[in-house]
């Protein structure tokens, strides 16, 4: 039987990750699991965790690596009670370096760390800023809209023609936060792969093809 496929995606908020881990998934037939979704989702369960997760998410502070962990291994248990997936696309896990050392624990337990793949889409801090600055989201299905070629020009949800609004944390002083998390805590977190050589670095500052081609020209 070949080795499932894990693709660990990283990248500063704004980079594309969302945008070419769906790809991906659809590509290779992998499953989907994203943080920024699940902790979402966790937020609505309205207890003292998903209270506070909307606080800390809205002010663009990284969630603690507990939680978000806890979460992670609850998603991929689920995987295990199917008899066979190809393999996982993991959009936004590793943010810190105790998450990227977790994590690597996670798939051992659950017997998919053969085939690790751990992308980064490297974007500029001008160019992360001003894609969350001006990006949207539809406010009935939750699609992200990128500020990137014709997704521009659209006034309306393109899948579902809902209203398009601003994301809560796509506020300056969340996106500030963020990508400040994004050098102190994630870039650590980089390092770690790449002395471990496991780091493959895509430009994401290309199309939406573009970047998709390179990415699977390494894979
Ligand atoms: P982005 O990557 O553009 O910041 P996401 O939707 O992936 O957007 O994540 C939104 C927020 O969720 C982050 O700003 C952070 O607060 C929280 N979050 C998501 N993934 C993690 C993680 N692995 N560790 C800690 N916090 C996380």
């Amino acid at each position: 039987m070949e080795k499932p496929l894990v693709i660990i995606i990283i990248g500063p908020p704004g980079s594309g990750k969302g945008t070419q881990a769906k790809l991906l998934a659809e590509k290779f037939g992998l499953e989907y699991v994203g943080s920024g979704d699940i902790l979402r989702a966790r937020q609505k369960v309205g207890d003292f965790t998903g209270r506070k997760l909307i606080k800390f998410m809205g002010r663009g502070e990284l969630v603690p690596s507990l939680i978000v962990t806890d979460l992670a291994a609850n998603e991929l248990e689920k995987f295990k009670k199917r008899p066979r997936i190809n393999g996982l696309v993991l959009d936004g896990w590793t943010r810190t370096i105790m998450e990227a050392i977790l994590m690597d624990e996670a798939l051992s337990w659950y017997e998919w760390q053969k085939n690790v793949k751990v992308i980064l889409f490297d974007i500029s801090r001008k160019e992360s800023f001003n894609r969350l600055t001006r990006r949207r989201q539809c406010k009935k299905c939750g699609k992200l809209i990128p500020w990137i070629g014709e997704f521009k020009k659209l006034k309306k949800c393109d899948k579902c023609s809902g209203e398009l609004i601003t994301r809560p944390d796509d506020k300056i002083e969340s996106i500030k936060k963020r990508l400040e998390e994004y050098k102190n805590e994630t870039i650590p977190s980089i390092n770690y792969y790449k002395k471990q050589r496991r780091l493959i670095k895509i430009n994401g500052e290309q199309s939406i093809e573009n970047v998709f081609k390179d990415i699977l020209k390494v894979l």
